[in-house]
């Protein structure tokens, strides 16, 4: 048996090249990744006949590059597409061997920013973008988690009515951790905030989902002393589904729950990955206002700036929520 040697570093000349041809910026995790070794292959844990072959990024170093890397990522994007059922801003990373089974990245359309998080396209389970790892070098590390502590594709997760998408926040990613509230290893862990006199935080999506967290370790995920921020007097089972059933998201300061029309707000997320045409709508009128006032925005070219730079490369955080009943936006500014 030959040893596999993996495939040499994209140069950094490439990497540009295809952030050219995509208008998009990849992430530094999976820039990483290419900068070490321009494709390769890893498996798939949940399902151990399948490989997934990563796609390369074009290399015009020389001959031999050009012909090995010819297919990219663009290439396999392009064809990706053509089915309707890809998603539209979605960026093939890898296939195995057939188009049917893909892994992909999301690019933000208004920023051209490319998530961390990768997705499953697999036609034959019906999924077109399946949370699948929180970031590439995730995807590969995982294919060494034993099976049976894979997430189980037939188990839904569970919704949380107060918070969209605690994988998109990066709260909730897959892991082989084991809950420490049911002992289990769903394939799902919680990395964000719980207050409670014990060390026990990461626990699985069920297991708050359904209060038994909350209640074992007597504990809180948002402060519930935060939901209504202190503005508004909200019923007692809206502020215990806030506090003791749905994922915190990451922040500087206490985190805050935003409320409208006697309900606590669905949390969206940070700022930069809310739609931009519901900002720009009515519903967001107001919160676009309190936004530009707390934060000392000036005009148009400030805010522009807060929505296209990723809030790790600034100082201040923007939460937005979404009202449950009438849709309306609001949310607040937290400072480092
Ligand atoms: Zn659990
Ligand atoms: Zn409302």
């Amino acid at each position: 048996m030959s040893r596999y040697v993996p495939p040499p570093p994209a140069p950094a000349s490439a990497l540009r090249a295809l952030e050219g041809k995509l208008g998009a910026t990849l992430p530094p995790v999976l820039e990483g990744r290419y900068a070490a070794s321009n494709g390769g292959t890893f498996g798939d844990p949940r399902n151990r006949d399948c490989e997934w072959q990563l796609h390369p990024v074009f290399d015009a170093t020389d001959r031999k590059q050009m012909k090995r890397t010819g297919e990219d990522i663009a290439h396999y994007t392009k064809l990706a597409l053509k089915d309707a059922r890809f998603p539209r801003n979605g960026i093939s990373i890898a296939h195995d061997y057939t188009l049917a089974r893909q892994l992909l990245v999301l690019r933000d359309e208004a920023t051209g920013a490319v998530g961390d998080a990768v997705f499953l396209f697999d036609v034959f389970q019906n999924l077109w973008c399946a949370p699948y790892a929180i970031d590439l070098q995730a995807a590969i590390d995982q294919a060494r988690i034993p099976e049976a502590v894979q997430p189980d594709p037939a188990r839904a997760l569970p919704e949380f009515p107060y918070y969209a998408d605690p994988f998109r926040s990066g709260v909730m990613h897959t892991s082989g951790e084991t809950c420490e509230c049911c002992g289990q290893a769903t394939g799902y862990i919680y990395g964000g905030s719980f207050y409670a006199v014990g060390d026990e935080s990461h626990f699985c999506p069920w297991c708050i989902a359904d209060g038994s967290a909350a209640a074992k370790f007597d504990g809180e995920f948002n402060d519930s002393a935060g939901v209504g921020m202190g503005e508004v007097d909200l019923p007692a089972s809206v502020v215990a589904e806030v506090s003791q059933r749905t994922p915190s998201f990451f922040s500087f300061q206490q985190e805050q729950w935003w409320a409208h029309c006697n309900d606590a707000g669905r949390f969206l997320g940070e700022i930069e990955h809310v739609d931009r045409a519901l900002l720009a709508s009515d519903a967001g009128t107001d919160l676009v206002e309190t936004v530009c006032e707390t934060a000392g925005l000036g005009g148009d070219t400030d805010w522009q700036w807060l929505l296209d730079t990723p809030s790790r490369k600034r100082d201040i955080a923007v939460f937005v929520f979404g009202c449950v009943h009438c849709g309306k936006l609001g949310g607040y500014v937290d400072h480092s």
